[in-house]
């Protein structure tokens, strides 16, 4: 194969990865470039929105992941990229303005570091080589050492491990290669160590990703782990990616039972990516979050309104009044509306809802839970 047909393989691989804000794999969050490659409009954990070459350096992986369509053993087109191959033709998007930045995440080649000294060839390649001075988000490979994420983070803007599963016990049902605590937990730690060192390390993004309905796993677990990640090792932003049945292993535990419509596991997908809204911006904690007795979130209600439905005592707030915190809880309110309340009550008192800019179904869900005199 030549580069670019290499790259048209292997950058269609890269779509079931998701932790670099890639939306929710649809295929309308990702439009052709040119050559037939996927380019990503994404959110970047810093702000803002960028379009991103995603590809992989490389489908072939010793690994056995049950949830992965790229592990060892399947029946797929392999193909392996130089780190010049990927450079130059990054560059070239670059120059004709197609790009503005580059994902890249591989199998794994051999062994761990053996795959991130490529991944970080790449980097070093337009970061110094070719003067490349924009967004480069770079994939930590489960087992790498110290030394090379060390490497990734002198040279990248982002970095992600994704840690797959809530706990050791869910991830063994589906890897038996990887060890959860020594190729997962233990490098998430020393990444947030090295972002809490300072420097240029300070300044790079750190994400992961769970995979959703493939380790029988519940959404309180992965609530009390994302609390976790954001609380302690302060990453930037967790993702969420729907297992898709079928990509796996036939013989993932349950898999013919518990996934009998494919549109569930995408709604639990969405409301856990409202739960990450609610950690993240809203100010609410992993108790906050309302749980039916299974341990599960509900999928006909969103969990903003749950929580305001249960908790009369707190409402109604006072527009005029009340603090950021408290304006936040309100269902239909989100930061840009409270920021916009703030303003607006400094030049006067707000007497009508109406006022706040809100239509529609936002205006009628914050209507019963607050007071504007
Ligand atoms: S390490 Fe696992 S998830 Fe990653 S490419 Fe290999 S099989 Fe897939």
């Amino acid at each position: 194969m030549d580069t670019i047909e290499k790259l048209g393989v292997l950058s269609a691989d890269s779509r079931f990865d998701l932790a670099c804000a890639c939306g929710t794999n649809r295929d309308d969050h990702r439009r052709r470039g040119q050559e037939g490659k996927w380019l990503y409009p994404v959110a970047l954990p810093q702000g803002g929105y960028s379009v991103l070459l995603k590809t992989l350096l490389s489908n072939t992986c010793k690994n056995d992941c049950g949830y992965c369509p790229l592990r060892s053993g399947t029946d797929i087109t392999r193909c392996t990229l130089q780190p010049e191959e990927v450079a130059n033709v990054f560059m070239d998007y670059v120059r004709r303005r197609k790009v503005f930045g580059l994902f890249l995440s591989s199998g794994v080649i051999g062994n761990p570091d053996n795959t991130m000294d490529r991944i970080n060839a790449v980097a070093r390649l337009l970061r110094q080589r070719h003067q490349f001075k924009g967004y480069i988000h770079l994939k930590v490979i489960p087992g790498a050492s110290e030394a090379a994420i060390e490497d990734s983070f002198a040279l990248a803007s982002a970095v992600s491990l994704n840690i797959e599963t809530p706990g050791k016990k869910r991830f063994e049902l589906l890897s038996g290669q990887k060890d959860y605590m020594r190729d997962i937990i233990g490098p998430m730690k020393f990444m947030s160590r090295l972002r809490q060192q300072g420097g240029r390390a300070e300044k790079v993004k750190c994400t992961t990703q769970f995979i959703v309905g493939a380790s029988d796993e519940t959404d309180s677990e992965i609530i009390e782990y994302m609390s976790g990640i954001y609380n302690k090792l302060r990453f930037n932003r967790v993702y969420f990616s729907a297992y898709q049945k079928g990509l796996g292993r036939p013989s993932i535990p349950g898999e013919q039972t518990r996934l009998p419509d494919p549109d569930y596991v995408f709604a639990r997908e969405h409301r856990l990516y409202q739960v990450d809204f609610l950690m993240r911006r809203y100010g609410f904690s992993k108790t906050d979050i309302p749980l039916a007795s299974d341990g599960n979130l509900s999928l006909e209600k969103d969990p903003k309104e749950l929580w305001a439905s249960m908790h009369p005592e707190f409402f109604p707030v006072r527009i005029n009044t009340a603090c950021r915190e408290s304006l936040l809880k309100v269902p239909g309110f989100g930061p840009q509306t409270v920021t916009g309340i703030i303003r607006l009550r400094r030049e006067g008192l707000i007497r009508h809802l109406e006022e706040l800019g809100l239509k529609g179904k936002r205006l009628g869900k914050a209507r019963p839970f607050v007071v504007c005199e």
